[in-house]
């Protein structure tokens, strides 16, 4: 910024899922004006259970949505692996089966996104329906022309628009210069809960494919059970972990996961739904039956799994946040937790540079990046696992499931998985609570 240059204060953000309300929260909260585009015509909902721990949980904690997050948690109490046949091969409780520790919780993604909007929406101007066409920076700012037609002026423009980022585009070039391909997609919607289960996930593995069904306290037609409660019992009845407990949820997810090499033009619904019929064609256990729920499911999603690495994140006047500028991918588990806490640490440099973008974006930067980069790399190792290619290998970690919660070493088991999920959930540290705002507004 020149030294006659005018300290920002109006800020754009593109997308309204997780990293953008949280941005508006803390830039609000710090006194500026941010204005959120969104391109749905209301916010989404769907998506799966996301996890909040590490930083991630402190960062909740000062933006005052962490006793929200608690009282939506997903209250899962366990998980199981099943054959073919759906008996039950092993089960082990949440903590085991996420790596959680104490704090740690997990909700789900369109209950976040809604629990930020609900925290903005007095005080932040939010546009949906609409999308950034175009964007021309001079000294003084970003003049925006939006799809409606509508051109505008903002001092800053953030790009929150997730893995397939409109800002990104715009500005940084075409997605396939940044996006990397792990190999594998992800399919995930909302189904009837069939198979009885409650807060519990049961998998079924398959050569290159994985296969999960879960339902959460988050689902809806949900009959309540006290939080932390065994209604139904882990292992209960059935055979099949959870099943048939008395807070069993109307709905499950149904979770697919898949090798396949890159598609292009994956974009339209029905070619997406095709592309997971044909991967699991003549595929056993529940497989038929889950999938044909595909059809109907209102809130179906396709994507595939993939890295975005890019040398910087920022460009003038217009900065990228959340997955639009690293995504971790579902494989690390840490895209939700990496996007608030970015949140946090970009209103934070911003206020502590009191608006000049050109410091402000570089401290953002250089701070979040190693800690990226180290869930990049978990993400890697993590999609290997889940699409195991050989039968072989599958039997092995069935065995594995089978024999662990018997073995004496099964606490020495746990906790190594647990620590290199901590580790990497704690790779960006949090800075200390940023200046005292320019104007007093609440969290
Ligand atoms: C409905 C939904 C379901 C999801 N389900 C899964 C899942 O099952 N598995 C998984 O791995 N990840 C999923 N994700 C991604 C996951 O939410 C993110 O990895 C994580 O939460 C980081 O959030 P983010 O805010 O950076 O990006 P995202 O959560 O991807 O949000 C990006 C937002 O930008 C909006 N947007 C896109 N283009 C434009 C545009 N041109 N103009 C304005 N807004 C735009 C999108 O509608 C979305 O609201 C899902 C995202 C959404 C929106």
């Amino acid at each position: 910024m020149s030294s006659t240059a005018r300290p920002a204060r109006t800020v754009l953000i593109s997308g309204a899922s997780v990293a953008g309300p949280a941005l508006a929260l803390r830039l609000h909260r710090h006194g500026f004006t941010p204005t959120v585009v969104e391109r749905a015509p209301e916010l989404r909902t769907g998506g799966y259970k996301v996890d909040i721990r590490g930083t991630a949980i402190e960062v909740c904690r000062r933006m005052g949505i962490l006793d929200e997050i608690r009282a939506h948690s997903t209250d899962m109490r366990g998980g199981s692996y099943v054959d073919s046949a759906g008996r039950t091969i092993g089960e082990l409780p949440a903590d085991v089966f996420g790596g959680r520790v104490e704090e740690d919780d997990e909700i789900m993604r369109g209950e976040l996104a809604r629990i930020l909007y609900e925290r903005t929406r007095d005080d932040v101007e939010y546009l949906f329906g609409d999308s950034v066409a175009a964007l021309a920076e001079d000294a003084d700012g970003v003049t925006v022309t939006f799809e409606s037609g509508t051109v505008r002026r903002f001092d800053l423009v953030v790009g929150a628009d997730g893995l397939h980022s409109n800002t990104r585009r715009l500005v940084f070039g075409p997605e396939e210069r940044f996006k990397r391909h792990l190999g594998a997609y992800i399919s995930i919607f909302t189904a009837p809960n069939h198979l009885g289960l409650d807060r519990w996930e049961t998998y079924h593995a398959l050569p290159g494919k994985l296969v999960c069904v879960y339902s959460s306290a988050g689902e809806s037609g949900r009959t309540p059970a006290p939080r932390g409660s065994d209604a139904g019992g882990a292992g209960g009845a059935g055979g099949a972990g959870g099943a048939g407990g008395a807070g069993g949820a109307a709905d499950a997810k149904n979770l697919f996961v898949f090798s396949a090499p890159e598609q292009p033009h994956l974009r339209d619904t029905a070619a997406q739904k095709r592309l997971l019929a044909e991967a699991f064609a003549g595929d056993g256990w529940e497989i038929p039956r889950l999938l044909g729920h595909a059809a109907d499911a209102d809130d179906f999603y396709l994507d595939s799994i993939s890295l975005v690495e890019m040398d910087r994140w920022s460009k003038g006047r217009v900065v990228l946040l959340g997955d639009a500028a690293h995504c971790a991918s579902l494989a690390s588990g840490q895209g939700t937790g990496l996007a608030l806490t970015g949140a946090y640490v970009l209103a934070a440099e911003l206020a502590r540079a009191d608006g000049d973008h050109t410091v402000a974006f570089a401290r953002y930067e250089a701070h979040m990046r190693p800690g990226v980069e180290q869930n990049q790399r978990m993400a890697e190792g993590f999609v290997k696992e889940m699409t195991v290619g050989s039968r072989w290998r599958i039997r092995l970690r069935m065995l594995m499931v089978r024999t662990l919660p018997r073995t004496p070493w099964k606490n020495l088991v746990a906790r190594k998985i647990r620590d290199g999920i901590q580790a990497a959930a704690n790779a960006v540290p949090l800075p200390d609570e940023a200046p005292a705002p320019r104007s007093t507004v609440s969290p």
